[in-house]
């Protein structure tokens, strides 16, 4: 999820203006897809929409989901997710119409960079896709625990909140590996530290870390900033 900094400062204003802005945050978190991309699109147990593309890799993730069964999913390209690959949301329009009624979305990016070296879906292994979408399933696992006012908080506080974050991402990866997915969450977690530039040893703290494979894409990424920013001022 990603979401512009100046959200941030609702925070700061009384509680009625906040109440206020909550469909607009709402309709911000799930804008649709600008530019869904034509593709063929297969429906899947009734009640999940896949593009044609990832269609095996998303059937092979779903299976260890069968909680999700019953859950309405639609898979979609998206161009304009910001610094990750792949997003969970839940969809606004049914989001206050109670718990088994509520539907959501995982929104894919087609390409994303790790360290500005850009990778198309079609770069990715299947079994990294795999993990990719069985972390951003766990996401809703972990959303369908959730009240409607609960879902809120939880955008308010995962813009706001690095910690939050964290917490979030972690449970994701929780349900994946509780569902027997832990091959294809390192299989994911490899590949984006296998494509960096980081030392060895770095890599390893940060597989020791156990995060989350968006955890591990904003970090590296942001080092790689970081470093160019020092270059730059160091002449
Ligand atoms: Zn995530």
């Amino acid at each position: 999820m990603d979401v512009p900094k100046n959200h941030i400062v609702i925070l700061k204003r009384p509680l009625y203006l906040i109440l206020i802005m909550i469909p607009l945050l709402a309709g911000n978190w799930s804008c649709a897809a600008k530019k869904d991309m034509e593709e063929k699109k297969i429906v899947y147990q009734k009640n999940k929409i896949i593009p044609e593309s990832i269609l095996n890799e998303a059937k092979i993730a779903l299976s260890y989901y069968p909680e999700l069964e019953d859950v309405e999913i639609e898979f979609k390209f998206k161009e304009d997710i910001k610094k990750s690959f792949m997003q969970a949301q839940p969809k606004v329009s049914n989001l206050f119409k109670g718990r088994k009624h509520r539907s959501y979305y995982v929104f894919m990016s087609s390409k994303f960079a790790i360290e500005k070296e850009e990778f198309s879906m079609a770069d990715v292994p299947p079994e990294v896709l795999i993990g990719w979408l069985g972390h951003e399933l766990g996401h809703i696992m972990d959303y369908r625990d959730k009240s409607a006012m609960g879902l809120v908080i939880f955008g308010l506080r995962y813009i706001t909140s690095a910690n939050y974050i964290k917490q979030a991402e972690r449970a994701a990866d929780t349900f994946a590996v509780k569902g027997g997915m832990g091959e294809y969450i390192l299989a994911t977690k490899n590949f984006i530290l296998n494509h960096s530039h980081l030392s060895d040893s770095y890599k390893a703290r940060i597989a020791r870390l156990y995060l989350s494979p968006d955890e591990i894409l904003v970090l590296v990424n942001k080092l790689e900033a970081d470093l160019e920013e020092a270059e730059r001022e160091g002449g």
